[in-house]
């Protein structure tokens, strides 16, 4: 039986004095957060209470050895005012997947969805209404315990909390082939959405971001050859009418959109493949005019079309229409505010 949620709410809503035609993503936090504590072996005191600073111990283990993970996901509010997730389960799956990998203690998956229900119903005024916007999601876990030395931690926080998200314009991106850098490897923690796994991260995108480029194509480790994931998105091509994705190695992350973007495809008719895809198989099918589109998915940006993917030794230039992407882009949009519109059951209402 999910543990009952004691709610504490603010004497006064923010949500009011916001402009929500001018928001600058993860700059402002809504009223409320959910919060869990770990001890003992448990889960104890699922709470909502007023956002507010945690007191942390300097010792506190996530800040020395870095066992922290998080989600993110995006709840949008339905033309009939209901706010609507997108797959919380799956969300609520990976975070154990990543716990798992970590060292950290699974978070009660009935109680992940019930907290996101109940926090973003109370949430509700600050799901943004304009078109692409929604209110961004991001539970996350750290170890609290204050220890120093090289164990799991005995103590930890889950926590949720939100942010709202101005209508993203996609535009088209530029992507950098990494050849010196990698995010993972086979047997490391790519697949995990652990924080490391994005601080390593920073410092690439700055040097790609300085030649020109929006984001990072990551590649593996041993031939620099294969495609892994891009940014915080993975990566779709369309090559001579079919799409094929990198497979989930163990070294990509398992993105909700990714998922979700494969069954769309299929129920639309079109092949997709997942299996391991070479940077050389996309140059040639790009010399030999197949390379049709390219996208990157995930739940910031949604679907992000690709304009160009290169590094100092080479540039391939892609097709402008992408017909395809586009369609995707707007199939998913249109779920997101209409449950009618989801034929996969993958919308969930938050009340
Ligand atoms: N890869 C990485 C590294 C990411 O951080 C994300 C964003 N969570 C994704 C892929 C896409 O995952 P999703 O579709 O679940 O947002």
């Amino acid at each position: 039986m999910t543990q009952e949620i004691k709610i504490t709410k603010v004497a006064q809503s923010q949500a009011a004095g916001v402009d929500f035609h001018n928001i600058v993503m993860g700059t402002r936090f809504s009223d409320h957060m959910f919060i869990c504590d770990y001890e003992n072996g448990a889960w104890h005191n699922p709470r909502i209470e007023p956002l507010a600073l945690i007191p942390t111990h300097p010792a506190a283990m996530a800040l020395h050895y870095g066992q922290a993970i998080f989600e993110g996901m995006k709840a949008t509010l339905g033309q009939d005012g209901t706010p609507l997730l997108f797959r919380p389960e799956e969300n609520a799956k990976r975070l154990n997947h990543s716990a798992d990998r970590m060292g950290m203690p699974a978070f009660p998956e009935d109680l992940f969805v019930e907290a996101l229900k109940q926090f973003v119903a109370l949430e509700k005024e600050w799901i943004p209404t304009q078109e692409g916007s929604a209110l961004y999601l991001r539970p996350f876990m750290y170890a609290d315990e204050a220890f120093i030395g090289m164990r799991a931690a005995t103590s930890y926080k889950f926590i949720i909390m939100a942010s709202p998200a101005g209508p993203f314009f996609s535009r088209k991106i530029k992507l950098y082939a990494e050849k010196k850098y990698v995010r993972a490897v086979n047997g490391g923690t790519g697949e995990a959405k652990a924080a490391g796994n994005y601080a390593a991260a920073i410092r690439p995108t700055e040097y790609a971001k300085a030649q020109g480029y929006d984001q990072v194509l990551w590649l593996d480790a041993h031939d620099f050859n294969y495609i892994q994931e891009v940014g915080t998105m993975n990566i779709f091509f369309k090559v001579d009418g079919k799409f094929i994705t990198p497979s989930l190695s163990g070294s990509i992350l398992n993105g909700i959109t990714r998922m979700s973007v494969i069954d769309l495809l299929r129920h639309k008719g079109y092949e997709v493949t997942e299996r391991p895809i070479t940077m050389d198989e996309i140059k040639a099918a790009h010399a030999d005019g197949l390379l049709e589109e390219a996208f990157g998915t995930g739940t910031a940006v949604g679907i992000a079309m690709v304009e160009a993917i290169g590094n100092n030794d080479f540039t391939l230039t892609l097709p402008e229409a992408n017909p395809v992407s586009h369609m995707v882009n707007d199939t998913l949009n249109a779920m997101k505010v209409q449950q009618e519109a989801d034929p996969f059951g993958w919308i969930v209402p938050a009340q």
